[in-house]
């Protein structure tokens, strides 16, 4: 079994980052470290490290993902000013946390899509 990281304690409520959604499925927070103002995680329940081990199996769940950050950005007040979803994958990409999440991030404009 692959090792579960700090977000699968989150999930289970076993440390006390407060939730804003929750169902059988997936989980947000708002992120530690915010780049921006408004910085929510989306996270499935199930512990899955990277996207390359997605499977066909996760689709709902990834979709489920979508619509969570859509439904947190209305509620967050940036749904018409915008926002921008990232999941990282591995080194180049810039994981560091090897339990797949969606990045939510709005709240003023996010310039370029890559600064490298
Ligand atoms: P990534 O680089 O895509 O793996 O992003 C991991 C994100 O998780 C970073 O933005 C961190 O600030 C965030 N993070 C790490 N630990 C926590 C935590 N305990 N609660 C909330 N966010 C966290």
């Amino acid at each position: 079994m692959s090792e579960e990281t700090i977000f699968s304690k989150i999930i289970r409520q076993e440390i006390s980052t407060p939730l804003l959604y929750q169902d059988d499925l997936v989980s947000a927070f708002r992120d530690i470290a915010p780049r921006v103002d408004s910085h929510i995680l989306i996270v499935p329940n199930k512990l899955i490290t990277t996207i390359n081990e997605v499977s066909e199996e996760d689709e709902l769940t990834l979709g489920r993902m979508i619509t969570v950050a859509k439904k947190l950005a209305k509620s967050e007040g940036i749904a018409e000013s915008g926002y921008r979803l990232i999941m990282n994958c591995n080194s180049h990409g810039g994981q560091e946390v090897y339990h797949i999440h969606m990045h939510l991030l709005g709240g003023k404009p996010l310039g370029p899509m890559l600064s490298i």
